[in-house]
């Protein structure tokens, strides 16, 4: 456990630094300066008189940022809190996060985003973003006040959870948001296709006798607002991309200047559905686990830039809800506080991905995607920082989870690489 007290201004010195823009990590000293990074010079050592924390051993990387959350807060505090998740966020080098607006009230009037700052304030965990509702109570009708949202801190404005069907309604949205800069994210799902779906329609959905999700109910969702954002002009993201043709269609958007964006999840890029072979209801998600191809065309997508960022969509749900028929577990896993060691474990030690390509996707390429002012280690960014053991084994179990859910599959599995610890603003919180 690294000790630390907190002091304004010191210099953090011998530990390898993974900062984005580099190709590996290399020895590094930072210099923290009232929360913010005075300079980072690449060489182990320093002479200093200011304080100094040695991290000999450790990887420093920008704290990572994640821009698909969901806290449940206010309204489902019996499956996480803003003060749990993001507590889960900091265990997983989190430093930043944004969260969703499916919430009770939905986050589809300003006194619902300020309540959720100043609950976040209280916690003192990271630092959140709020990501508003497109329509009123994610109805997919009545768009919402995006200005009055903005002005009350909304960062992005998104139905996740839902697809707003209405294309006429989403045409609308992209104009409104473009107008004020406000990034649209889009939950790809053409519902009258996925209906009565469980999982990814293929060989092991036939096989297990599960009703299934074709990929073409996330491809034609997305196809339908790449063509609204080029219509409008207007910024998409698209959420939790999970199948080839999703791959195909981005890289042709973008092919043709389209302002479209898009993120992955560690479950996406690490577990297929032959994994549900055995009904382990932690493994329903949606959009569902797809085939091996997919999974390894996602991969191939983060490395070529068409996907932008990996995001978690951290989705508490308690036990008593996932402890149903297969069919009736609502879909969703808890991510924040294993993204990184899930990655690290299946893609870094794999050699499937770099290290710093990695940081470089859970740090500046989601903050970039939503426009905040995080993921970097350039002077004058917040001092935001993760420190990794990257070599330690551990075991991810009850006692350590974080969440006040436990819905995830990889309970008891054991990890390589963990979170120490994170400086949010220049001020230390160890998490081991
Ligand atoms: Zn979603």
């Amino acid at each position: 456990m690294i000790k630390w007290k907190n002091r304004s201004e010191f210099w953090i010195t011998g530990a390898e630094i993974a900062a984005p823009g580099r190709k590996k990590p290399a020895p590094g000293c930072i210099h923290l300066k009232r929360g913010i990074i005075e300079e980072l010079v690449w060489k182990k050592s320093v002479e200093t008189d200011l304080p100094v924390l040695e991290l000999d051993g450790y990887l420093l990387t920008p704290g990572f940022v994640d821009i698909h959350t969901h806290l449940r807060e206010p309204g489902y505090e019996e499956k996480e809190t803003i003060a749990t998740g993001t507590s889960a966020a900091i265990a997983g080098g989190f430093t930043t996060v944004a969260c969703m607006a499916n919430t009770d009230p939905v986050v589809d009037d300003p006194s619902v985003v300020r309540y959720i700052l100043d609950r976040n304030e209280q916690a003192g965990n990271c630092r959140l973003y709020v990501i508003a509702a497109v329509t009123r109570n994610l109805e997919g009708r009545d768009i919402n006040e995006f200005g009055l949202l903005r002005e009350a801190g909304a960062a992005a404005l998104s139905d996740d959870g839902k697809y707003i069907a209405n294309a006429r309604v989403m045409r609308s949205a992209l104009e409104y948001a473009g107008m004020l800069e406000l990034p649209v994210i889009s939950h790809c799902e053409e519902i009258s296709l996925s209906a009565e779906g469980l999982m990814n329609e293929g060989y092991y959905s036939t096989k297990l006798g599960l009703a299934g999700i074709p990929a073409e109910t996330e491809e034609t969702a997305v196809y339908r607002d790449v063509a609204l954002a080029g219509l409008t002009g207007s910024r998409l993201h698209v959420a939790h991309a999970s199948t080839a043709g999703t791959v195909e269609i981005i890289r042709r958007a973008k092919e043709r200047q389209i302002p479209v964006t898009a993120e992955v999840t560690p479950h996406h890029l690490t577990m297929d559905d032959s994994m549900l072979q055995d009904y382990d209801r932690n493994l329903k998600v949606n959009p569902p686990l797809r085939s091996r191809e997919d999974v390894d065309i996602m991969l191939d997508a983060l490395s070529s830039g068409v996907i932008d960022c990996i995001s978690t969509d951290h989705a508490p749900h308690n036990e008593i809800d996932k402890e149903v028929e297969f069919d009736l577990a609502p879909p969703g896993m808890i991510g924040l506080q294993t993204a990184f060691a899930l990655l690290n474990t299946e893609l870094v030690e794999t050699g499937k991905l770099g290290i710093a390509q990695l940081v470089a996707l859970m740090t500046e390429s989601p903050a970039r995607v939503l426009g905040i002012p995080a993921g970097t280690l350039d002077k004058g960014a917040p001092a935001d920082l993760a420190v990794i053991d990257p070599d330690e084994q551990w075991v991810y179990d009850r006692e350590n989870n974080r969440s006040i859910s436990s819905n995830s599959p990889l309970i008891g599995r054991k990890l390589t690489g963990r979170v120490q610890g994170v400086f949010v603003g220049g001020k230390w919180t160890s998490t081991v």
